[in-house]
């Protein structure tokens, strides 16, 4: 394309910041006032489940995608994304890199939106925002995830006493008040004792968040001449609900954060 006199507005004033090499990047996603959208919607508290399959539906779709994607983890209304140490992806252009994430996810929110809540409808466009962050070695991608897990357990730990005090019939604050300052070994007794609940049957999905990665499965991939299936090894994006803070996850899965 020629250049006009115009051209200068980009080639001077432009700038991309390219996020350094040899690091993993993490995209992390939120949802915006999804505490009055999680009402205006009537989401079951503490945790709506379809609200979070639909999150979770997302995430594979971003994996399935877009290749450079190794791992996703989400909770409540976040989602962080993990792009392998070495992608080329945009350049490693952060702009194109955040609005591309971003866009696309919230995008197959809306479209998958019905399949999750049929009954529901959308009132008010979700949007979400994003920024990037760059880890660069294994040891602090690895806590970076292991970060928002903790924050998982402890959001999901004091939201399950709250809601359960809010449903017996104490207002909010009370519920607050009745809280205050207590340790985790406090909540598991007050759930226990008040309302015959062991955390730990609670649904993984609430505790332990969902992981979204690649995994070999074997599947069907054609029929032989005497109608036998054969069957060959095939990276699928599937979901899970584990532990990712220890090592035993990441010693079973170690081709997901290979350096
Ligand atoms: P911000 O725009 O600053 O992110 P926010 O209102 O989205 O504000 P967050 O700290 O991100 O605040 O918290 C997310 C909110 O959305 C919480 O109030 C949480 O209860 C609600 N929420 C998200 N997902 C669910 C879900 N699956 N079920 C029930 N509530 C949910
Ligand atoms: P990239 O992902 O690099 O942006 P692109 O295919 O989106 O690639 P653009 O340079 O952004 O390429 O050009 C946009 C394309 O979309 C053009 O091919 C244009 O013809 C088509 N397009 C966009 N809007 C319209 C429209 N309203 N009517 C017809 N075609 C459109
Ligand atoms: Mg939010
Ligand atoms: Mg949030
Ligand atoms: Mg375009
Ligand atoms: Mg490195």
């Amino acid at each position: 394309m020629a250049n006009s006199a115009y051209e200068y507005v980009k080639s001077e004033f432009e700038f991309d910041r390219r996020l350094p090499p040899s690091n993993w990047i993490v995209v992390r996603i939120d949802g915006c006032h999804f505490h009055r959208f999680s009402k205006s919607h009537a989401f079951e508290k503490p945790n709506d489940k379809n609200a979070l399959r639909l999150m979770n539906a997302c995430a594979t779709a971003m994996l399935e995608k877009f290749p450079d994607i190794v791992f996703a983890y989400g909770v409540s209304d976040e989602y962080s994304f993990v792009f392998r140490e070495e992608t080329e992806f945009y350049h490693r252009r952060e702009s194109k890199i955040l609005s591309l994430c971003v866009s696309y996810f919230t995008s197959v929110y809306v479209m998958k939106w019905k399949n999750f809540f049929p009954n529901k409808e959308l009132k008010e466009p979700p949007y979400f925002d994003a920024r990037a962050v760059c880890y660069p070695n294994l040891k602090t991608i690895r806590d970076y995830l292991a970060w928002r897990q903790v924050d998982c357990h402890i959001n999901n730990q004091y939201n399950t006493c709250f809601w359960m005090l809010v449903k017996s019939g104490k207002s909010e604050q009370e519920a607050q008040l009745v809280l205050k300052g207590t340790f985790a070994k406090d909540k598991n007794e007050l759930l226990a004792q008040q309302f015959q609940i062991n955390y730990d049957d609670e649904p993984a999905m609430f505790r332990k968040g969902s992981s979204v990665y690649r995994e070999k499965v074997l599947l069907q991939v054609m029929v032989d001449d005497d109608g036998n299936p054969i069957k060959r090894p095939r990276l699928k994006v599937i979901e899970a609900h584990v532990d990712i803070i220890g090592p035993e996850f990441w010693e079973n899965h170690q081709h997901i954060l290979r350096e």
